[in-house]
C-alpha cells in the first residue's frame, strides 16, 4: 500500500477528497497530509447542506489529526467555497472538521476521550500536545453542542443545591436530576433570586413535570421553588443527610463546649473524639469502638447529645408521614427539654419545616446525588487546579456531570 492510500485510510477521507502528498518532516517531527479535490466537484453549503458549485479557494489551512506514531499529523487543505443559490458565496462544508475548528473531528473526538478519562485540562493536554487554551477550547466546544443538542426531558424528581466555588465564598447554585444524576442547571450566588436563575433554564414542561424537590433547609431554595414550580409546597423534601449533618454538627458544638469545662478541670477524656461522635457506628474501626465505649456515658452531656442525633435517625425509617410526624413530635419534647442548647437549635428549625421533612415518606428522595456529584466537582477541582474563573468552573461541571453528548458529529 502506498502512504497516500494509507493516509487516505486512516484520514477516513471520502470522495471527492484524496491524498495529494505526504511528506515526513524529521525536524518538526511532523507528518503533512496534503488533500485535494478534482476539478468540478460540488460541495455542500455550510448554512444550508444543499449541493453547490465551488466558486473559490480559501487560503491553503492546516488542521491537527491523531498523530501518526509519535509524529503530529497534520492534514492541509485549501477550503472551497461554494456559490449557494441562497445564501450567495459560503464556506463549504468539510467532512474532516468541524466549522472553524483547528483540529480534526477525530482528534477532538481522541480529546474528549481524554479529558474524561484523565479528568484535568493538564493531564490531556501532556498527552495530546496541545496548549491549555486549545485543550480548554475544545472542552468548550464539547458543552456548547451537548448543550444545543440537548432535548428538555420531564424530571420527576429534582434536587436544588449550593456549591462553594471558593473556600467558604463565591457560590453557585445547581439543579439536578435526581434519577439520572447530572447537573442541568447552574447559577451565580445562593440566594432567592439564584434559585429563580436556575429554574428559569428549565422548559415550562419540566416545571410543570416535577414532583418532587430535595434541597437543605435553607429558606432561599424554599422561597423560589415555591415562585417556580406549583404546589411546591407538597414536593419539597428538605434532605435528610443535611438535617443529619446540623444534627451532627450541633452533637460537636455540645462536645466542644463540655470538653473546655472539663479540660480545665484537668478531665481531657474528650480531647480528640470528635469523629467517634459524629460518624455512624457502623463506620468506626474496632479501636475507635473500643475507644467509644470506655468514654460513652448517658452522664456526659456529648453522650446525652449522640443518643439523640442517633435516635433522630428513625425518622426516616418510618412507612408513612403520620407515623413520622409523631415520632419526631415524642423526640422534640424529650430534646427541648434538656440543656443541649445547640441540638435544641436543630430540633426547632426541624419543627418549624417538619411537613416538608417528613414529606420523605411520600417521595423517598435524598439529595445523596448532589453529595456525588459534589465529590466529583470536588476531585475535578482539586487536580485541574482550578478553572481560572467560575465561567469555567460552571463549563467543567456541564462537561463532566451534564450527561451531554459531546462529541462532534
Ligand atoms: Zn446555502
Amino acid at each position: 500500500m502506498q502512504d497516500k492510500e494509507l493516509y487516505q485510510q486512516i484520514l477516513g477521507l471520502v470522495s471527492p477528497w484524496t491524498v495529494a502528498s505526504v511528506e515526513l518532516d524529521h525536524q518538526a517531527q511532523e507528518i503533512r497530509v496534503q488533500v485535494e479535490h478534482p476539478r468540478g466537484a460540488k460541495f455542500r453549503c455550510s448554512e444550508c447542506d444543499c449541493e453547490c458549485p465551488i466558486h473559490d479557494h480559501a487560503d491553503q489551512r492546516r488542521w491537527r489529526h491523531l498523530d501518526s506514531c509519535q509524529f503530529k499529523t497534520v492534514l492541509i487543505a485549501a477550503p472551497p467555497r461554494v456559490k449557494c443559490p441562497t445564501h450567495g458565496v459560503k464556506n463549504a462544508i468539510l467532512p474532516w472538521a468541524e466549522k472553524g475548528s483547528r483540529f480534526t473531528i477525530f482528534f477532538e473526538r481522541f480529546a474528549i476521550d481524554l479529558l474524561q478519562a484523565t479528568q484535568t485540562i493538564k493531564g490531556a493536554q501532556g498527552i495530546l500536545r496541545t496548549s491549555w487554551e486549545e485543550t480548554w477550547h475544545i472542552l468548550e466546544k464539547a458543552v456548547a453542542r451537548g448543550r444545543a443538542r440537548k432535548t428538555q426531558e420531564v424530571m420527576p424528581r429534582i434536587g436544588i443545591d449550593e456549591k462553594a466555588f471558593r473556600k467558604g465564598q463565591s457560590y453557585i447554585t445547581m439543579i439536578y436530576d435526581i434519577d439520572k444524576s447530572t447537573v442541568q442547571a447552574i447559577s451565580d450566588g445562593n440566594s432567592i433570586d439564584s434559585g429563580n436563575q436556575c429554574f428559569s433554564q428549565l422548559s415550562e414542561d419540566q416545571i410543570e413535570g416535577v414532583q418532587a424537590i430535595a434541597m437543605d433547609m435553607s429558606s432561599a431554595f424554599v422561597t423560589s421553588a415555591k415562585a417556580n414550580i406549583p404546589l411546591a409546597e407538597e414536593k419539597i423534601v428538605h434532605d435528610r443527610f443535611h438535617i443529619m449533618k446540623m444534627a451532627g454538627e450541633a452533637v460537636d458544638k455540645v462536645r466542644r463546649g463540655e470538653h473546655r469545662r472539663l479540660s480545665s478541670e484537668g478531665d481531657n477524656r474528650l480531647s480528640g473524639s470528635r469523629y467517634l461522635w459524629l460518624s455512624g457506628q457502623e463506620h468506626l474501626t474496632d479501636a475507635q469502638r473500643l475507644r467509644f465505649d470506655e468514654i460513652y456515658s448517658r452522664e456526659l452531656e456529648t453522650g446525652k447529645a449522640w443518643a439523640y442525633k442517633e435516635m433522630l435517625r428513625d425518622l426516616w425509617h418510618h412507612e408513612d408521614a403520620a407515623s413520622a410526624t409523631i415520632f419526631f413530635k415524642d423526640w422534640y419534647k424529650r430534646v427541648i427539654h434538656t440543656k443541649l442548647t445547640p441540638l435544641k437549635k436543630v430540633a426547632k428549625s426541624i419543627q418549624e419545616r417538619l411537613t416538608n421533612v417528613v414529606s420523605y415518606c411520600t417521595h423517598g428522595i435524598t439529595n445523596a446525588v448532589a453529595e456525588g456529584i459534589n465529590s466529583k466537582i470536588m476531585a475535578i477541582k482539586r487536580r485541574v487546579g482550578g478553572y481560572r474563573n467560575r465561567e469555567n468552573f460552571k463549563t467543567a461541571i456541564f462537561f463532566y456531570c451534564g450527561g451531554l453528548d459531546l462529541y462532534p458529529r
